[in-house]
């Protein structure tokens, strides 16, 4: 969403309201340290194979296990000498528009007053 004003666009209602009506900016991010904690471990999550809690990629939808022991999905192939080939791909997982909105705001540190 954006209005143009004077030549300026304006990309959110906080914004015209700041500019416009000297409103202070909207605070997105509850104050409650406790309730915050809470809401980011919920949208983290854990890694399904080593069970740590996921880290968020910020600016990005993703979230990646953060345990350096941890080598993710185990596949198995066996090559054309019939010798067995394992690799392993580190556990991602990319959060859809309404989940990576929310982690970039709560996980924002502008907004969480540091
Ligand atoms: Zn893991």
């Amino acid at each position: 969403m954006s209005n143009k004003a004077n030549g300026k666009i304006y990309h959110s209602f906080d914004e015209i309201g700041q500019e416009l009506f000297n409103l202070k900016p909207q605070r997105r991010v509850t104050r409650d340290k406790q309730k915050l904690v809470s809401q980011r471990e919920k949208l983290l999550g854990t890694c399904p194979h080593c069970g740590q809690q996921l880290r968020f990629v910020y600016g990005t939808n993703v979230l990646a296990c953060a345990n350096e022991d941890c080598k993710g999905k185990k596949y198995t192939n066996t090559n054309a000498n019939g010798e067995e080939i394992v690799r392993y791909k580190p556990y991602t997982k990319i959060m859809d528009d309404r989940q990576a909105m929310i982690a970039n705001i709560i996980f924002d540190e502008k907004e969480n007053g540091k």
